[in-house]
This record gives structure tokens, C-alpha cells and sequence, in this order.
């Protein structure tokens, strides 16, 4: 079925349908545009709070907005059926929502935990599970999740997100395996330090120490990320399973 589709060198994802979800800012907008310049169709999905902005993502990318908490229990069998109503198939998932709530584990509190675990792994599998039993998503899918370097290495102040990305990457690990046998593709990215609004308040000092000790010689942008994530959703990129690729400018031990 996707060999079939009208792929090219310059447009690899022509006739293929993503899913991007928070997507209406940062590093899930500048996915949609990557993925939208490849050739994909993009849904857009994102918080209906954040309605005005997912719309110009989608408008922008020539594709449609899906208001949606991916919490919700059907948020998987909702976005299948977006799909297949709009634009006839789905092919390519980048569980891209994510949200912090900075914590140590001495002082961790059930409204800084469930909420993390609920948007950033939960919501991913949950997705997934619905989309693989459905029948009616593509027999080869690509599913994007994205992690943390805090996932790989922990992060002080962050046991409740390093939680939850590091489970992302063992949830991606387990899912690959099920996925091969169609020509399928799970995988994670890992962005270190990205300069969006979810960085905006770290402190300063923190955010020079992450321009400079860094290949990419800045604060990485979210289109570092998307290039990436671009990569592990074309054909090129078959081959590629069940990893994790850090988008963070160093080589980072651990
Ligand atoms: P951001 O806060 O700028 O944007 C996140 C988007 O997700 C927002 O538009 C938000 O409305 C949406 N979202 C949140 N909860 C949602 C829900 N329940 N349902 C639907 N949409 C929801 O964040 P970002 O920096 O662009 O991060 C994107 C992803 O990358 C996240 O998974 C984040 O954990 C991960 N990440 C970010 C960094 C970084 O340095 N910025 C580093 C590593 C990983």
C-alpha cells in the first residue's frame, strides 16, 4: 500500500497523512511544517485553549485542526475518525504534547505527577492502542514519540517528567516489535534544550550554559527537532527501529 503512493526525493511524504499532536506551537508547529513540506497532509491537534494558534498552523500548512486533550479517553478512536473524514487514510502519528511541572522527588505531589504521566506517556499509549486495533489505520505506520534527554539522563527538579519521557522510550522500544512485521516504524527523539515557551522561564544562566556547550552553537530551535522527526517519518528511514535519536548537540554519556 505506501509503495504505492506518490513519494519523491523532493516530496517523500506526498499522499501520506500525519498526525501531529500539540502542534499548535513550538517544536509540534515547526513538525507540521517540516512534514508539510515533505508532502504530507498534517491534522494539527492540539488543546481547544489552543484553538486560534492551531488553526494558523493548519491553515498554514494547507491541512486541518483537531481541537483535542490527547488525555481524552477517545482521543485515539477521534483522531482516526478525523482523518479518515478529512482526508481518507492516516499514515504517520508524532505524539509530540507534552507539559512539565517541575518537582523534586522529596516534595512530589499527586497534582505535579498524575497530570505529567497522564499528557506525556498515558496519552501516547492509549493513542496507540486504539489506532493499532482499529483495522483502519495504514498497515505500515509511522509513530513518532517525542522524549527528553531528561529521560535518558535524568534531570534535577524533574523526577515527574524524567519519569514519564523515560517511559516514552521503553514504550517505544516495546511497541517497534509489533509494528516490523507490517513494514512499520516506532521511534523516539530525545531534543535536549529547544528554545520554545516550555524553556522560557528557565533561568539564565542555565540557558547560556545551554547555548554554548553545544554543536548546534545556540539554543536548539524546534526546527532541529523536525528535521529529525521528518527523517524517522519518511522512507528513508525504514530501516530505523525502536531507537532513540538525541537532538541535543552533544554526545551526552548515559
Ligand atoms: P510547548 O509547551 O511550547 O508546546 C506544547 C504544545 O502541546 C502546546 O501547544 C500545548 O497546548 C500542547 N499540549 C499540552 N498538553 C496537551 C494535551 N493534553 N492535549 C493536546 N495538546 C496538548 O512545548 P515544546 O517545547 O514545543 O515541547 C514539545 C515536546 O517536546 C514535548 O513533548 C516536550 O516534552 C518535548 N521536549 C521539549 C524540550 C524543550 O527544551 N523545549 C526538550 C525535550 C523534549
Amino acid at each position: 500500500e505506501a509503495g504505492s503512493l506518490p513519494g519523491s526525493w523532493e516530496r517523500p511524504l506526498e499522499g501520506r497523512v500525519a498526525v501531529v499532536t500539540g502542534a499548535a506551537r513550538g517544536i509540534g508547529a515547526s513538525i507540521a511544517d517540516t512534514l508539510a513540506r515533505d508532502g504530507a497532509t498534517v491534522v494539527a491537534v492540539d488543546m481547544p485553549a489552543a484553538g486560534e494558534h492551531m488553526t494558523a498552523v493548519a491553515n498554514r500548512v494547507r491541512g486541518t485542526a483537531l481541537q483535542l486533550d490527547v488525555t481524552a479517553p477517545d482521543a485515539g478512536e477521534r483522531i482516526l475518525e478525523h482523518a479518515l473524514a478529512r482526508h481518507g487514510r492516516l499514515d504517520i502519528v508524532i505524539h509530540n504534547a507534552g507539559i512539565t511541572r517541575d518537582k523534586l522527588l522529596a516534595n512530589m505531589t499527586p497534582e505535579k505527577w498524575d497530570p505529567v504521566l497522564a499528557v506525556n506517556i498515558t496519552a501516547q499509549l492509549r493513542i496507540n492502542e486504539a489506532l493499532l486495533t482499529s483495522g483502519d489505520f495504514t498497515d505500515a505506520p509511522r509513530i513518532v514519540s517525542l522524549a527528553s534527554t531528561s529521560g535518558i539522563a535524568g534531570n534535577r527538579g524533574q523526577t515527574n517528567y524524567a519519569a514519564s519521557k523515560g517511559g516514552v522510550i521503553g514504550m517505544v522500544r516495546a511497541t517497534a516489535p509489533l509494528l516490523e512485521a507490517f513494514g512499520g516504524t516506532a521511534n523516539a527523539v530525545a531534543p535536549g534544550f529547544i528554545e520554545t515557551d516550555m524553556t522560557a522561564r528557565i533561568p539564565a544562566v542555565t540557558r547560556q550554559v545551554a547555548r554554548r556547550l553545544n554543536s548546534l552553537q545556540q539554543g536548539g530551535q524546534p526546527v532541529d527537532v523536525a528535521e529529525t522527526v521528518a527523517f524517522l517519518a519518511s522512507p528513508a528511514a525504514g530501516g530505523v527501529v525502536g531507537r532513540v535519536l538525541r537532538v541535543c548537540g552533544q554526545n551526552m554519556v548515559g
